[in-house]
C-alpha cells in the first residue's frame, strides 16, 4: 500500500475533482449530475444552471419538468432532477440552506447517497469521512488487490484500513485519474503504467 500511494503521488501530485464547481451546494448538484455522464458534459450544463438557480432555495422551488429540461443533456434527466430537487428541499428544510459538514447529516439529504456524501465533504469541505467508491476506485482497488469485495460499501471500509486518513481524499482522485488514463476497464494499457510492477491484476495486458 505504501508503495502504491508512493508511485501515484509521484504520477499524479495535483488530483483533484474534475467537476466544475463553487462550494458545497454546487458540488452535490454536479456531482448527481455526473452519474452515468461524463464530468465534461456536466461542466457544460452546470454554469447556466447556476445561473439560472444561484441557490438551493431556488432549486427547491422549480418544477421537476422544468428542470429535467434544463438538465436534460446528462441523461436520466427525470430522475436527476428528482433527486436535486429533493436535495435542495432537504438542505433548505433541515440545515437552513447550507449543506451539512457530518456525514450522519449528509445522509439524511434526499438524493445524497455515501458516495456523493463523501464527495461533496472531502473536495467541497476538506473532510475526510471515508474515501469516495465510484466505478473507477472500485476496478482499480480490485485489480490492486486492496480489496476482495465487490459491493461499494464494502469496498471503503476495507480501504480506509490501508489508506491513511490524511491521504483518503486525494487517494480517491487519484485513482479516478488513473482509471480515466490509463487503468480502463477494458484493454488497460498496463505497458505504460507506472503502477505495473506492484499490480498482480489477472486482465493485465503487460
Ligand atoms: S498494470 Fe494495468 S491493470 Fe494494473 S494498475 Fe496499471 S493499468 Fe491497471
Amino acid at each position: 500500500m505504501a508503495e502504491i500511494l508512493l508511485r501515484l503521488d509521484t504520477l499524479y501530485p495535483n488530483a483533484a475533482c474534475a467537476l466544475t464547481h463553487d462550494g458545497p451546494w454546487q458540488l452535490l448538484v454536479a456531482t448527481i449530475l455526473a452519474a452515468q455522464c461524463t464530468d465534461k458534459r456536466v461542466n457544460q450544463v452546470t454554469p447556466g444552471l447556476f445561473r439560472k438557480y444561484p441557490t438551493p432555495h431556488d432549486f427547491a422551488a422549480v418544477r421537476l419538468e422544468v428542470l429535467a429540461q434544463d438538465i436534460h443533456s446528462t441523461g436520466f434527466f427525470n430522475n436527476k432532477a428528482k433527486s436535486i430537487v429533493g436535495a435542495a428541499q432537504g438542505v433548505v428544510s433541515a440545515f437552513g440552506g447550507e449543506v451539512p459538514r457530518i456525514m450522519e447529516e449528509m445522509l439524511t439529504i434526499p438524493g445524497a447517497a455515501r458516495k456523493t456524501a463523501n464527495v461533496v465533504l472531502g473536495t467541497a469541505y476538506g473532510i475526510a469521512s471515508g474515501i469516495v467508491v465510484d466505478t473507477h476506485v472500485q476496478r482499480l482497488s480490485a485489480r490492486l488487490d486492496l480489496t476482495k469485495n465487490s459491493d461499494p460499501v464494502k469496498i471503503e471500509q476495507d480501504l480506509i484500513k490501508i489508506v491513511p486518513r490524511e491521504k483518503w481524499i486525494l487517494f480517491a482522485h487519484q485513482l479516478i485519474l488513473h482509471g480515466r488514463a490509463l487503468c480502463q476497464a477494458r484493454n488497460p494499457k498496463c505497458a505504460e503504467c507506472g503502477l505495473n510492477t506492484v499490480c498482480y491484476a489477472r486482465d493485465k495486458t503487460a
